[in-house]
């Protein structure tokens, strides 16, 4: 009879230069130390900062009359709602608690909230760099994974954490 190794861990090493995982507990904690604001009323939480790849997983947060400035992606995003409720002034489907969305490259939009909802919370997959833009599709300024990092660093060390608290969500 053969063994059966279906609960068998894998016996060997992993790659050598394969980097370290990352285990957030808890990301959805209030605890305001870890939310780094972003804009009025708009704050995010990083899981992971993914600078060898140019894309950033985070949690945003967004409060009654917070605006997430209008802004282009020249790559994908993706998002699933945890928290609340919010829309784009320029589509007319509302993302709700538990939904997903995926935003094809090309997309420019402005994320509001609408009165009724206290705040959410989204969990947001984004690539490259995101261009704010005036209405007319201007850039007038750019986020990307460096800005992310650089934002960290500043509030983490400005609330005592240290600006070095940013390392364990950088691969
Ligand atoms: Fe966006």
């Amino acid at each position: 009879m053969t063994e059966d190794t279906s609960r068998m861990p894998y016996q060997l090493p992993f790659p050598k230069d394969a980097q370290e995982e990352i285990v957030i507990p808890n990301a959805m904690s209030e605890d305001e130390k870890l939310w780094v604001p972003q804009a009025e009323n708009v704050w995010f939480r990083p899981l992971c900062l993914n600078r060898s790849q140019g894309y950033w997983m985070n949690l945003l947060k967004v409060k009654k009359a917070g605006v997430l400035s209008r802004h282009r992606h020249p790559q994908p995003v993706h998002g699933f709602v945890l928290k609340g409720r919010w829309h784009y002034l320029e589509h007319d489907w509302v993302a709700e608690e538990g939904g997903y969305v995926y935003e094809p490259p090309g997309e420019t939009h402005t994320l509001v909230v609408p009165d009724d909802v206290e705040e959410m919370v989204t969990y947001f997959q984004v690539n490259g760099v995101m261009c704010y833009v005036d209405p007319w599709g201007e850039v007038t300024g750019y986020e990307d994974v460096f800005t992310k990092i650089d934002l960290c660093r500043k509030h983490f060390a400005e609330v005592g954490l240290g600006e070095d608290y940013v390392e364990q969500f950088i691969r």
